[in-house]
């Protein structure tokens, strides 16, 4: 099973075709709608913001969850920064998380 501890290996993993595969699925499955925003009562589409797939599970601790279509639901970019905490630009400084902007 691979594992995804380094940011090279969710950096190889977030390229791989298999995952580019499955976020599409993901977004096609939400609509292309920010999970989050719903709960709210807002659509958040596609045109409107930045939407990314994320792990429900991360696969830092879940590596056998990380191409399962049940582990992922679709955020905007501002609930997925939220989401992980990456508003003090520490933990996850200078990655690129999204290298597909939709
Ligand atoms: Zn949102």
């Amino acid at each position: 099973m691979s594992e995804y501890k380094t940011i090279e290996q969710k950096r190889k993993f977030y390229k791989s075709t298999g995952w580019k595969k499955l976020r599409q699925l993901a977004l096609e499955r939400d609509n292309h709608e920010c999970q989050w925003c719903k709960k709210d009562g807002k659509v958040t589409h596609k045109d409107a913001a930045t939407l990314e797939i994320d792990h429900v599970k991360e696969i830092e601790d879940y590596p056998e969850l990380a191409y399962d279509l049940e582990n992922l639901r679709t955020l905007c970019k501002h609930h997925h920064n939220k989401r992980h905490n990456r508003f003090d630009g520490k933990a996850t400084k200078g990655i690129n998380w999204d290298d597909e902007k939709w």
